[in-house]
């Protein structure tokens, strides 16, 4: 048996913070806002995995106003929301996600966090793609990164 899930996040950017997506930290002069680290890549990917399985979605299992996850690290996070994920008895086949940033350059860290990605996932970088896209300036713009991810998950046990 196949399950299907989306996932879908945003950030604003700010500065002073961290821009962490993947788990891998970008060099720029503005990061994402959140109480978590804001890695949106990770957020998206993590419910996705639950949605493909009718689990709640991240922010139920991990509040935003909980102390314990301030400033958290989201690939750690994914790692958890995905030990629940295997726990229902299935597991990822594959996992596609964009990346929707009219800024920075994301090409360059593209692999990196694929490889991040699929490690916290236990699962090999084929089964784990990556892509970013600009919104040609009409959607979000330069205010923030938007991730939406979709994965393929199936019955192991
Ligand atoms: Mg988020």
């Amino acid at each position: 048996m196949m399950r299907i899930g989306h996932g879908y996040d945003v950030h604003r950017f700010a500065a002073g913070r961290r821009l962490v997506l993947g788990g891998v930290e970008i060099p720029y002069e503005e990061g994402l806002l959140g109480h978590s680290d804001a890695d949106a890549l990770c957020h998206a990917l993590a419910d996705a995995l639950f949605g493909a399985v009718c689990l709640p979605d991240i922010g139920r299992h991990f509040p935003d106003n909980d102390p314990q996850y301030e400033g958290a690290n989201s690939l750690e996070l994914l790692r958890r929301c995905y030990d629940e994920v295997l726990g229902t008895g299935f597991a990822l086949v594959n996992a596609d996600c964009t990346i929707v940033a009219e800024r920075p350059k994301l090409a360059p860290y593209i692999e990196a966090m694929r490889a991040s990605v699929a490690a916290a996932l236990g699962t090999d970088i084929l089964s784990v793609n990556i892509k970013a896209t600009t919104e040609e300036g009409l959607g979000i713009g330069g205010a923030g990164i938007a991730v939406h991810a979709v994965v393929l998950l199936e019955k192991i046990k």
